[in-house]
């Protein structure tokens, strides 16, 4: 494709176009996180050229961070056949509808060059670790079994782990135990992924060395040392909380189609019930500071626990002026577990 950009992800065009000419889709819906939104004008050019006839297609501009997170109620505004979700794999969890969704995986077009293999021995060496456990976000499994072929040439062993429903290697925000069932078996994980969030999310769980690499910034970092600060407060604010006089919890339901678990919040409830507490149930969209301040103004609980997605509590709210959980803090709370639990 003469788009650069188009170039820089690794996209099966041509079977998305023989999927919407064999289900004889005419109006499609795609979706795609902010950072591949520029995608959007490659596959929209790509099937308009390739599938002929009429092809009415919308954009969402929405954003979504996670295959949780599908655009179900603008495809039926628009009607829709199918939603096409561009960078992510389905979600374990996702409250199933009538409209199709097809996930078109994104792969950065990314080898790992000698300078990159370089920094990433010289850290996994400071550590003397030898056995790897490699990992990548979605966009960048692909490049898993390359960076496992230049670790394995210079003398590392490597472990991907798997699990039914993932690429081998993926990890995803709020699902770790394939990665922590390998944990016996390694001195350290290293994971690809742009950002902090996976390696980050799993630096809170086990017991080993993570390691982040960074494919854009061509960087590597020490997710053990940034989970360590996140821990101290998260433990701090727990262990505060069990000598606090709590009266009122507020446990927070979203209504995404993947983050809508209606059973995790009753279970909440439940438990709160039977330790004394007067409980409410709040269902959000999008939850933010704002967002929580229009619900403590109405509720003025005690605590608040949220139930969508268990990184909003410890990455976007862990400044609110109230203590606001995750469900596996929740439960550290009322059982006294004192071993971080993460997600529920
Ligand atoms: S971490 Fe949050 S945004 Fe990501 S998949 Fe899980 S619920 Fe969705």
């Amino acid at each position: 494709m003469e788009n650069s950009v188009c170039n820089l992800y690794l996209v099966d065009y041509g079977s998305l176009a023989q999927l919407v000419i064999r289900e004889g889709y005419r109006r499609l819906l795609i979706q795609a996180p902010d950072g591949l939104k520029p995608l959007y004008s490659c596959i929209t050019s790509f099937l308009t050229n390739e599938v002929g006839g009429y092809l009415e297609i919308y954009l969402s501009s929405s954003p979504t961070y996670g295959a949780c997170d599908i655009a179900y109620d603008e495809a039926l505004r628009t009607s829709s056949e199918a939603i096409i979700h561009v960078g992510h794999t389905r979600y374990p969890w996702l409250t199933r509808s009538s409209i199709p969704v097809h996930y078109i995986p994104a792969f950065y077009n990314w080898t790992p060059s000698a300078e990159d293999i370089d920094l990433i021995v010289k850290a996994l060496h400071e550590i003397k670790a030898r056995n790897i456990g490699i990992l990548a976000s979605t966009q960048h499994v692909q490049s898993l079994s390359k960076l496992s072929e230049f670790l394995t040439n210079k003398g590392f062993e490597t472990i991907t782990p798997r699990e039914e429903g993932f690429l081998d290697g993926q990890v995803i925000g709020c699902y770790y135990k394939h990665a922590e069932r390998i944990s016996n078996k390694i001195d350290a994980y290293l994971v690809v992924s742009g950002g902090l969030f996976h390696p980050l999310g799993l630096a809170l769980i086990v017991d080993k060395y993570v390691f982040g690499y960074d494919p854009y910034r061509r960087t590597i970092w020490n997710a053990t040392s940034y989970a360590k600060k996140i821990l101290v407060k998260r433990l701090y604010l727990i262990s505060k909380l069990k000598y606090s006089s709590i009266k009122e919890i507020c446990i927070i339901l979203g209504s995404k189609p993947g983050q809508f678990r209606i059973d995790l919040a009753r279970r909440i409830g439940e438990e709160a019930l039977m330790s004394g507490f007067k409980i409410h149930y709040v269902v959000s969209d999008k939850l933010d500071f704002d967002r929580m301040v229009a619900i403590d103004n109405a509720l003025k609980s005690n605590i608040y626990v949220v139930t969508s997605c268990p990184r909003i509590p410890i990455d976007d709210l862990s400044d609110f002026y109230k203590p606001v959980l995750t469900p596996g803090e929740f439960y550290m709370l009322v059982h006294g577990v004192d071993k971080y639990v993460y997600p529920w």
